[in-house]
């Protein structure tokens, strides 16, 4: 029998009292652990949290909080090692790609223990300047932001284990609010052991971080006014959510990531031979090969003009011809696993649904695996497919609605600029676009022309090839969240993600009160 991992909620270790749901190794099949949550008292433990691990974190400063979060890194980098091991195993990914996961949580939780030292020994933030009510300047109107007398539930996707818990940990536990996570129950493992080795660490007060794995039930019906909720994952899930009673009748704010139809923009200037189209071909395959293309922001639509479509063709397949797909445990291997078999599936049947509309130009169902048994490894090559004309990329509506979430990209020829902003626009809003040329005044038009539509929009031009973080990485620094079918969420953006666990008041008083505040 393999272990069943235990949860932390009201600040103990609980065992569910089911027999649990196996998380299996994706490459041998293998069963690895077990995660259940039946029988927890969760209105218990999300009322430990509210109360003790609330008001114990509110009682410290933003300083004081910061520092709480540097004291976690610590513990974190001293652990990597097993978390390599687990990542392996449980989600399948080669190294490079577990330290975008591993290593991305660990720099965002550090970035904001960084930015936390900078808001001082405060409890609260002021919002602007005072303003004046009247003529006499007297009485005044003075905004601040209190953290949220409530606790912080996640709800996370399968594909970012530890970094989707610190990209949301770490603003709120600076913020002063006790954190919930649920970890999606597939690869739930690596976030149960980071959870473990900071709670054990006694860095947090008691109630500050809980965990809950395996099912959902009953998670957001604990839910009260105060708290709030992020929610990453399918977009069928989010409408789930949006219509509980939690959102719908108490008010708990919420922010959702779902799926985006992000893409790359060939800008005119940038023909083949030119390093803005060099630059294209690198990011490109580089995007649909991480993680296996299981990255919200991978790049699923590549725009080109008409003119450029077979050497982008040409150039992007012997790039993916090189991808060595397999068991991550092999030095050789450059792509592992998709999650489970359920993934594999939905992925090929995704594939098939576009391959209706569309040319394949480097097929990966052919591609052969290293170290691994096709039968029992979710594993899938890279696939590439295509409109050959514009006529083309306006009549495949299906590339423009359906994420397929693994190693997969459509080419799309564009006649003009103009055509090229509308076809992006067909994702009906995503979380980042990049861009490749060389033209400053082009691609700064560009970006805003789609700035209302993305969360982030990555500007790749020469100056800056050696520089530029990648169009899938999210920075802490910078905006992850996209507007329409993205969600409509917003996180991270430096200190702005700690506005989500802030409350904003109008305090209208005489002057000689607002300076006291
Ligand atoms: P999912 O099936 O929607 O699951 C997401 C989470 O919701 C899991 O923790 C799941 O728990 C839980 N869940 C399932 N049913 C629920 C319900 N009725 N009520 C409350 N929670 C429920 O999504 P996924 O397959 O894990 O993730 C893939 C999707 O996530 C892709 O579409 C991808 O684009 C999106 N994604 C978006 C971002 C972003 O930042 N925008 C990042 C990563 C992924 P169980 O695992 O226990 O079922």
């Amino acid at each position: 029998m393999t272990p069943l991992l235990s949860n932390y909620i009201s600040g103990t270790w609980q065992d569910g009292t089911g027999a649990g749901t196996p998380l299996l190794d994706p490459v041998l099949g293998t069963e690895l652990a077990r995660v259940d949550a039946t029988g927890l008292d969760l209105e218990a433990g999300f009322a430990f949290a509210r109360n003790e691990g609330g008001a114990a974190l509110r009682a410290l400063t933003y300083a004081q909080r910061a520092a709480l979060l540097a004291a976690a890194v610590k513990v974190l980098q001293a652990n990597r090692d097993a978390y390599y091991e687990i990542a392996t195993a449980n989600s399948g990914t080669v190294k490079n790609d577990t330290a975008v996961d591993v290593d991305g949580g660990i720099f965002t939780l550090s970035t904001y223990a960084k930015l936390g030292e900078t808001l001082g020994e405060r409890r609260h933030m002021q919002d602007g300047e005072a303003a004046r009510l009247g003529k006499d300047p007297l009485f005044q109107s003075q905004h601040v932001q209190v953290p949220t007398r409530g606790v912080a539930l996640f709800i996370n996707a399968f594909n970012f284990p530890s970094w989707g818990l610190w990209e949301k940990a770490a603003p709120a536990l600076l913020s002063g609010v006790p954190v919930i996570v649920k970890p999606a129950t597939a690869t739930a493992w690596l976030t149960q052991r980071m959870v473990k080795d900071v709670v054990d660490a006694g860095i947090f007060p008691p109630g500050a971080l809980s965990i809950v794995c395996g099912s959902s039930a009953g998670l957001m019906d604990a839910l009260q006014p105060f708290d709030v909720m992020s929610f990453t994952g399918s977009a069928e899930t989010a409408a789930v959510i949006r219509s509980h009673p939690a959102i719908t009748q108490r008010s708990v704010r919420v922010n959702i990531e779902a799926d985006s139809l992000n893409s790359a923009v060939l800008l005119p200037d940038a023909a083949p031979g030119t390093e803005a189209f060099e630059l294209l071909i690198k990011e490109v395959a580089r995007e649909i090969t991480v993680k296996s293309g299981q990255k919200c922001t991978a790049i699923r639509r590549i725009f080109v003009p008409e003119a450029a479509y077979s050497a982008t063709a040409a150039a992007l397949s012997a790039r993916l011809a090189k991808t060595t797909v397999g068991n991550p445990r092999n030095e050789s291997v450059r792509m592992g696993a998709l999650v489970n078999r359920e993934q594999l599936s939905s992925v090929r049947q995704g594939i098939a649904h576009l391959q209706h509309q569309t040319e394949t130009l480097f097929d990966g169902a052919s591609v052969a695996l290293l170290d691994a048994d096709a039968t029992v490894a979710c594993c899938v090559g890279p696939t590439l497919l295509g409109t050959r004309d514009a006529q083309g990329s306006d009549s495949a509506d299906r590339v423009h609605d359906t994420e397929v979430f693994g190693p997969v990209a459509t080419l799309l020829p564009y006649r003009d600029a103009a055509h090229a902003l509308a076809l992006v626009r067909r994702g009906q809003g995503s979380l980042v676009t990049s861009l490749y040329g060389s033209d400053p005044a082009a691609l700064a038009a560009m970006a805003l022309e789609l700035a209302d539509s993305h969360g982030r929009v990555h500007v790749i031009s020469p100056d800056v090839a050696q520089l530029h973080t990648g169009h899938g990485n999210v920075m802490p620094q910078s905006l992850h969240g996209g507007p329409g079918r993205a969600g409509g969420g917003e996180e991270l953006g430096g200190l702005r993600a700690l506005g989500f666990y802030h409350r904003r008041c109008a305090v209208q008083a005489s002057t000689s009160v607002l300076q006291a505040m």
